[in-house]
């Protein structure tokens, strides 16, 4: 596995990759890497000659107030975790590398980003297409891979491939949960016991709903039986909680059929988020 922190070294072994024609697939990560972002690395395995990883705190997708500085950075442990998951190279550029003094240009996808996660972080997923357009202009893949668990970031993410003609596809895998259903994230580290029992509510309320759902209950009923129960749990204080259309985030209706219940929750200083994909009768 070759570890490589230079743009132009990368785009150069992407060519070459293709040049013997073999298919590139890229998983676009954060690092503090776990079992979904794994999960994400054996998808492209599987679907890809080629698998390279990127490492890279993006500084422009975190607000003033969020934990950019605290964020953990855990490089040895996960370049191991990238070499036994089959990750061919691993990008880990410098925040210079990435962004010249004088950057001026913003890839900005409007309306689906200024809702739920848009509307509680404002600039986030300016910083998230930025970062991302750029990371598969110096990594040329076939195939980008990103995980459910980021609901509304996939979406913006197809939103912008589509718009701007990025010759690859987006492949969204489905989020990996602790046995318990607690969604893995690299910030539940900082969950106490306490606050890790509190924050399972999050994945109880989520499934619950899935089985509302099934069982006729409609999409705004679902939405309040989900925020009366989030809003009474002690410890937990709750961003957003919707049901909204898969595509569009708008609200569900009455009438909708396929929906996505998405919910983001402060437990102590940790914020979390999590999804699930309903299917209304
Ligand atoms: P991050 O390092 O948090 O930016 O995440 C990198 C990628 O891993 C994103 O596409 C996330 O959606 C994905 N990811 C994070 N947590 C999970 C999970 N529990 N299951 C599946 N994918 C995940």
């Amino acid at each position: 596995m070759q570890v490589e922190s230079s743009p132009a070294q990368v785009t150069q072994f992407s060519r070459a990759a293709r040049q013997s024609g073999r298919s590139i697939g890229v998983v676009p990560t954060m690092g503090a890497l776990h079992a979904g972002h794994l999960s994400l690395i054996e998808c492209a395995r599987r679907d890809c000659d080629t698998v390279m990883t990127t490492i890279f705190v993006n500084p422009t997708q975190f607000g003033p107030q969020e934990d950019f500085a605290k964020y953990p950075r855990t490089l040895d442990a996960d370049l191991e975790l990238c070499r036994a998951a089959g990750s061919d190279l691993v990008f880990t550029p410098k925040t210079e590398s990435m962004y010249a003094a004088d950057a001026r240009t913003t890839v900005r996808v409007a309306g689906l980003t200024d809702v739920l996660e848009g509307a509680s972080r404002p600039g986030h997923f300016d910083g998230v297409t930025t970062i991302v357009a750029k990371l598969l202009n110096v990594t040329e893949p076939d195939r980008a891979y990103f995980g459910r668990k980021d609901y509304q970031q996939q979406l913006v993410i197809r939103r912008m491939v589509r718009d701007l003609d990025f010759a690859v596809e987006v492949i969204t895998c489905p989020t990996i949960r602790e046995p318990d259903g607690l969604a893995l994230s690299s910030r539940n580290r900082y969950l106490s016991a306490a606050e890790r029992e509190t924050a399972l509510q999050i994945s109880r309320t989520l499934r619950d709903a899935v089985e509302s759902a099934k069982s006729g209950v409609n999409p705004p009923q679902v939405a309040a039986a989900m925020r009366n129960r989030l809003l009474a749990v002690p410890g937990l204080e709750l961003d957003y909680c919707e049901v909204a259309d898969g595509d569009s985030l708008s609200p569900a209706d009455t009438a909708a059929e396929n929906a996505v219940a998405l919910i983001a929750a402060r437990v102590g200083t940790t914020r979390l988020i999590d999804n699930e994909i309903l299917t209304f009768r």
